[in-house]
C-alpha cells in the first residue's frame, strides 16, 4: 500500500472534472470504484443532518465516511480569508474522510464528494485523491431581479433556485423586492413590488400578460399579483436558504428605479422647482418620507431576515442620475450632498437595528457622480458605517470592463463584483459567460469579497451560472473561458450541447438579435413614433444584411437539431432558445426580401405570388418555435416569452393577408403594412384611436 504515491498519468486523466474547480487536488495511486452507497462511520461535530442528507442522497452502502468539524483545524495551504468555508477531503478506495473548521466547510466538502463519486463510471474507477479546497470569494451568488418570470414563480420555484445554487457551492441569492422602470407594455409603467408594505395596502402592482398559445390556438391572458407578494412568502425563501447554506437577501430601490410609490403616494414623490410632485423619486426633505422608508426597510429586516439569522440588506441606489427632488428645501444643497446624506441615513438606520452588511451599487457614486472619495469614506467611518458597507461594482460587457466599475476605485472599501448571468430571456438569446469571467477575474485581482450576478433565472443559461460558480470560487478555474466551456460540456452534458451553445452564441455575435426581437421596441425613444413601429424599424436597419439573417436561421436550426431528443432541463431550455433564434432568422430573412420588393429597394424584387408561401412557411416555423417554448421553458417564463413572439406572429399573419390582397389586386405593393396593427403587447394602450386617426 503506497497511499501517497502519485497516480499514473492514465489514471489521473480519469479523475472527473467538477464545478467549481477545487483549489488543490493531489491524485494518488490506488483506485476508487463507484461505491454502492455510503456507510456513515463517524461524525464529530454538529453536522449530523448534513451528513444524513448526503448519505440519503447517495444511498446506503459500504463506502465508509468519516466527517469531523474541528474548530482548530487549519491547513498551511489555505489563506486566512478562505478558512471559514474550507475543507480537506481524502477520497480513498474503501472510504472518504472530511475535515473542516466549520459547518460550511463540511457542507461544501460533502458537495465535492457527491460530485466526484457520482461522476465515477459504473464500471470504471478514478484515482485516490487528496483535495484541499476553499473559496476565493466569501460571497458567491445570483441576484434575481424583479422582472417577468420571477413574478410568476411560486415558492417551490424559488426553492429550486436555492438548490441549484447550493449544488454549485454558491451561497447567496438576492431577490428584488421593489423596482420600477419605464413605460413598456400596454402603455403601463414597468413596476414590481414583491412584499406587502405595512399600512399601505394600495402599494401593489397587478400585471396582465397576453399571448398567442400554439397549444390552445387562441389568445391567452392572465392577470396576476406576483405569488411572492400575494402569498407573502419571502420569509419562507429566506428560511429555506438558511437550511441549504444560501443566504437570501432583499434588494430594495429607493431613489432610482422608483415610480410606483411616488405615483401612488404623491406627497413622498420628488418635486419640481414649483414644489409639484413628480411621478418618480422621493423628496428627502419630507420627514414623513424618511420615516416611511426607514420603517419599511426595518420591517423587512425584522420580519423576514432577522428571525432567520440573515443580516444583509442591499439598498441598490443605482441609476438615479440627476433625478433628485428639486423642491426648495432639497435644493439647498447639491444632489451629491443629498445622495451622501441619504446613504448615511439609510445605511445608518439599518445598522442601528442590527443589519451587519449594507450593500449598494457603485454607479451613482462613481459613474453618474464623482462622490466616492476619501472625505466621504472618512465620514462613513465616523458614523460607524464604513465597515458594514459593501459596494457592488456592476458592469455587463462581454468585451471590456467599465473603468469606473472597478473595486480599485473604492480604495479598499469592501466590495462585490456584479457580472450579468441571465437577462432578456423573456425576449431573446443573450450570452454572458465572457462577462462573468471578466468580472470575476477583476474581483479576484482587486480583493473583492463577493460576486453576485445581475440576473433572472433560466436553466437555459446554465453555462453562465456555472461560470460564475467556477470563477467566484476559484479565479483560475480550469483556465480561460473557452477552456471552461469545454469542461462545462464534460460535466453537464457533452459535445453536442457545447456545439449547440456555440451556434447560439455565433447567432448572437451578428449583433442582430437585439434588433430583430420585439423587446427593444417596448421602450419609448426620442424621434421614434409611439407605439414603436415593429418590425418596420428593424427592417429599415437591416438593408444588406440578409446573409446575416440567414446565418441566424441556420445557426438556430443547427443548434435545435443537435439538441433534439434530449430531455434534460438544460437541453430542453436551450432547444427552446434555438427554436426562437431560428424562427427570428427565418422570419426576418423573408420579411426583408418582401420589404425590399415593396419599397423598390431591389432591382430583382420577389413577386407577391412567390413571397406568400415563404411568409406562410415562416409563420409555421415561428408557431412551431412558440410551441417548443411553451413545452420546454419553465412554466413561469412561458407568458412573457410568448408575448414578445406573439407580436411577430401577429405581424406575419397580417403580412400574409396583405400579400393575398396584392395577388388579388385589392392592395397596392406600396400599401403593404410594415408594422403590426393593434399589437398584442400594447392592446390596452388607450391611444390606439389616436393612432388610427393618424392613418
Ligand atoms: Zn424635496
Amino acid at each position: 500500500m503506497l497511499p501517497y504515491a502519485p497516480a499514473s498519468a492514465a489514471a489521473a486523466a480519469s479523475f472527473p472534472p467538477i464545478i467549481p474547480e477545487p483549489q488543490f487536488i493531489e491524485l494518488q495511486a490506488g483506485a476508487v470504484q463507484r461505491p454502492n452507497g455510503i456507510d456513515v462511520a463517524q461524525v464529530i461535530g454538529d453536522v449530523e443532518e448534513l451528513v444524513t442528507e448526503f448519505a440519503n442522497a447517495m444511498g446506503e452502502g459500504e463506502y465508509a465516511l468519516i466527517v469531523e468539524v474541528d474548530p482548530e483545524w487549519t491547513h498551511a495551504r489555505i489563506p486566512q480569508k478562505g478558512l471559514p468555508q474550507a475543507y480537506e477531503l481524502e477520497i480513498e478506495s474503501e472510504g472518504a474522510s472530511l475535515v473542516a473548521a466549520t459547518r460550511e466547510g463540511i457542507r461544501w466538502g460533502l458537495r465535492t464528494l457527491a460530485d466526484v463519486l457520482q461522476a465515477i463510471p459504473p464500471t470504471g474507477a478514478i484515482p485516490q485523491a487528496h483535495i484541499c479546497d476553499w473559496p476565493d470569494m466569501k460571497t458567491r451568488g445570483v441576484f434575481v431581479e424583479d422582472k417577468w418570470g420571477p413574478d410568476l414563480m411560486e415558492l417551490e420555484d424559488w426553492k429550486g433556485i436555492i438548490d441549484y445554487l447550493a449544488a454549485r457551492k454558491m451561497n447567496n441569492l438576492g431577490i428584488g423586492l421593489y423596482g420600477c422602470w419605464c413605460v413598456q407594455y400596454d402603455g403601463g409603467v414597468t413596476e414590481w413590488i414583491n412584499v406587502p408594505v405595512p399600512g399601505h395596502p394600495e402599494l401593489k402592482r397587478e400585471w396582465t400578460v397576453r399571448w398567442y398559445s400554439p397549444t390552445t390556438r387562441k389568445v391567452e391572458q392572465i392577470s396576476y399579483l406576483p405569488p411572492i407578494f400575494e402569498q407573502d412568502f419571502f420569509g419562507d425563501i429566506v428560511a429555506y436558504g438558511q437550511e441549504r447554506g444560501v443566504e437570501v437577501i432583499p434588494y430594495v430601490n429607493s431613489l432610482g428605479h422608483n415610480t410606483l410609490i411616488p405615483r401612488l403616494i404623491p406627497e413622498f414623490a420628488a418635486k419640481n422647482e414649483q414644489g409639484e410632485p413628480e411621478q418618480w423619486g422621493y423628496c428627502l426633505s419630507n420627514p414623513d418620507l424618511v420615516e416611511f422608508v426607514k420603517s419599511w426597510y426595518q420591517q423587512i429586516y425584522e420580519k423576514y431576515l432577522k428571525p432567520n439569522g440573515v443580516h444583509t440588506f442591499h439598498i441598490q441606489l443605482d441609476e438615479v442620475g440627476t433625478a433628485f427632488c428639486r423642491c426648495e428645501e432639497c435644493s439647498k444643497q447639491s444632489m451629491e450632498e443629498n445622495l451622501k446624506d441619504w446613504v448615511v441615513t439609510l445605511a445608518g438606520h439599518l445598522i442601528s437595528v442590527g443589519v451587519q452588511d449594507v450593500v449598494m451599487y457603485n454607479d451613482q457614486f462613481t459613474r453618474h457622480m464623482q462622490v466616492w472619495d476619501e472625505g466621504f469614506a472618512q465620514r462613513l467611518r465616523d458614523e460607524g458605517i464604513y465597515d458594514h458597507l459593501i459596494i457592488d461594482w456592476w458592469a455587463y460587457s462581454n468585451e471590456m470592463p467599465h473603468d469606473k466599475s472597478d473595486p480599485k476605485v473604492g480604495g479598499g472599501v469592501r466590495s462585490w463584483v456584479k457580472p450579468m448571468t441571465c437577462y432578456y430571456n423573456w425576449s431573446r438569446w443573450d450570452p454572458r459567460q465572457k462577462n462573468v469571467a471578466i468580472m470575476c477575474l477583476r474581483g479576484a485581482n482587486d480583493w473583492a469579497e463577493g460576486a453576485a450576478s445581475y440576473s433572472v433565472f433560466d436553466p437555459g443559461w446554465g453555462l453562465e451560472f456555472d461560470a460564475l460558480a467556477e470563477y467566484s470560487w476559484n479565479p483560475r478555474g480550469v483556465g480561460p473561458i473557452h477552456a471552461f466551456e469545454e469542461k462545462w460540456a464534460r460535466v453537464r452534458a457533452d459535445g453536442d450541447v457545447l456545439e449547440a451553445r456555440r451556434c447560439l452564441d455565433r447567432a448572437f455575435d451578428t449583433n442582430l438579435l437585439n434588433l430583430i426581437a420585439y423587446y427593444a421596441y417596448t421602450y419609448e425613444r426620442a424621434g421614434k413614433p409611439w407605439p414603436r413601429q415593429y418590425p418596420l424599424e428593424a427592417l429599415e436597419e437591416l438593408s444588406g444584411k440578409v446573409d446575416a439573417l440567414e446565418f441566424i436561421a441556420e445557426a438556430g436550426a443547427r443548434a435545435r437539431a443537435l439538441l433534439e431528443g434530449r430531455v434534460d432541463e438544460l437541453s430542453l431550455n436551450m432547444a427552446a432558445e434555438a427554436a426562437r433564434v431560428e424562427a427570428h432568422g427565418v422570419a426576418f430573412s423573408v420579411m426583408l426580401e418582401v420589404y425590399e420588393a415593396a419599397t423598390g429597394a431591389t432591382d430583382n424584387p420577389i413577386s407577391a405570388e412567390a413571397a406568400l408561401p415563404e411568409v406562410e412557411t415562416a409563420l409555421e416555423i415561428l408557431e412551431e418555435a412558440m410551441l417548443t417554448v411553451e413545452e420546454n421553458k419553465p412554466r413561469y417564463m412561458v407568458p412573457s416569452c410568448l408575448r414578445d413572439m406573439s407580436v411577430l406572429y401577429e405581424f406575419l399573419g397580417q403580412l400574409a393577408g396583405d400579400l393575398e390582397e396584392v395577388i388579388k389586386g385589392k392592395r397596392e405593393w406600396s400599401a403593404v403594412r410594415w408594422f403590426v396593427h393593434r399589437n398584442i403587447a400594447q392592446r390596452d394602450w388607450d391611444l390606439w384611436d389616436e393612432v388610427d386617426q393618424q392613418k
